[in-house]
């Protein structure tokens, strides 16, 4: 009898189904016969900008040491983060991107007998290494679409090994404030590790927003993820990182890949991270287009979950699968997030203001064809 080889997989992974990437622009030209140039995707939380020259440059020098193996300890780029961040060398452990790091943390230190919380409409590669891992999703509703932390402390049990926290949230935007942040850490038991995800804290301008990293000394229980691929613009490249105890990022370090982030990748986050009018004017173009669709919405009659990312769900209702469909039959790639059980919204990335103007006319197309709204 022919043997089913998928059966043999662990119970979790058979069960998984994989991330559903933003459809990539060279498939939707193909598929419609048209040029790349004249596709707009805001799929992915990409910087609109394009990468900057510094790290180009950086990213090209490295070149020449292709046969190499690169820096397994990353030195340089440690260094660097470790002066602006003001922590220890010894305190960062560098991802493949870092949704490498929070696979690596739920390996070290969850398995089969824990349980992992996070918010419902969280991030979707929570519940996924949650599942990989064979350890139990506990996911607790939210509150206006936003992390409900009294809630998430209160679903802590002996069990937990790790809550996930994402601020702000992808795909909701929603940004939970750093008094509330401490407040959170000052319930959770000290054997329990808290992730706090802050991928797009770059982008956030608010007088209460958290710093993760400033908490650590007070929560030594606290890891702290972030990445190089939303406002510092090298998705492409894959570099990530945690800051946390020193304690905790020797174990992360020791089950990581040893060459998990490649010498170009290496070269290319160190540079840009000299390149502060890069962040500046993806800040203040991040500003801008939020406000440019948000406006869009408010005349168009369409609700939107208010966003301190780099993207915002807006409320198309639930022919949001249609509306996607039209708006890319007009060359326009959104996200549609159902798979978060948000099947009346979709969510798009802030691009540049002419990129955020075709998607509004795609989007006021799409819904007159769908019979709704403009
Ligand atoms: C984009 C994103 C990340 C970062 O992913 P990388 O692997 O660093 O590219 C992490 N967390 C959230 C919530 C994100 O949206």
């Amino acid at each position: 009898m022919a043997i089913d080889y998928q059966s043999l997989a662990v119970k979790g992974v058979q069960a998984l189904s994989p991330y559903q990437p933003g459809k990539p622009i060279s498939e939707l030209a193909r598929e419609l016969g048209l040029d790349s140039s004249e596709i707009v995707k805001l799929a992915s939380n990409e910087n609109p900008l394009g990468p900057s020259k510094k790290a180009i440059a950086a990213a090209e020098s490295a070149l020449t040491d292709l046969c190499l193996y690169p820096d397994g300890n990353g030195f340089d780029l440690k260094q660097k983060l470790s002066t602006r961040l003001g922590v220890g060398a010894d305190q960062i452990t560098l991802g493949n991107g870092s949704n490498d790091v929070l696979e690596v943390i739920a390996r070290c230190f969850a398995g089969a007998d824990s349980e992992i919380v996070f918010s419902q409409y969280a991030f979707a590669v929570y519940p996924l290494v949650t599942q990989a891992i064979g350890a139990k999703a506990v996911a607790v509703p939210a509150r206006a679409w936003g992390h409900d932390l009294d809630a998430m402390a209160a679903a802590v049990t002996e069990h937990t090994r790790l809550v996930f926290v994402a601020n702000p949230n992808n795909p909701t935007g929603t940004v939970n404030s750093s008094s509330a942040i401490e407040a959170f850490l000052g319930k959770i038991p000290e054997d329990v590790l808290v992730v706090l995800d802050e991928a797009y804290c770059e982008y956030m301008v608010g007088e209460e927003d958290p710093d993760g990293v400033s908490l650590l000394t007070r929560f030594p229980n606290l890891i702290v993820c972030r990445t190089f691929s939303k406002a510092w613009g090298l998705a492409a490249l894959r570099v990530g990182y945690s800051v946390s105890s020193p304690a905790i990022a020797d174990i992360l370090n020791r089950v990581r890949q040893p060459f998990n982030v490649s010498s170009v990748a290496l070269a290319a986050a160190t540079a840009v991270l000299d390149d502060e009018d890069y962040l500046q004017r993806s800040r203040e173009a991040n500003t801008s287009g939020l406000k440019q669709l948000e406006l869009a919405f408010d005349q168009m009659g369409l609700r939107y979950i208010p966003s301190s990312g780099n993207f915002v769900a807006v409320e198309v209702g639930p022919q949001a699968m249609d509306v996607y469909q039209a708006l890319l039959a007009h060359g326009v790639i959104v996200r549609p997030v159902a798979g978060y059980g948000m099947p009346n919204h979709l969510r798009v990335s802030v691009g540049l203001p002419e990129q955020n103007e075709q998607f509004i006319d795609a989007l006021s197309k799409a819904l007159a064809a769908a019979g709704q709204g403009a």
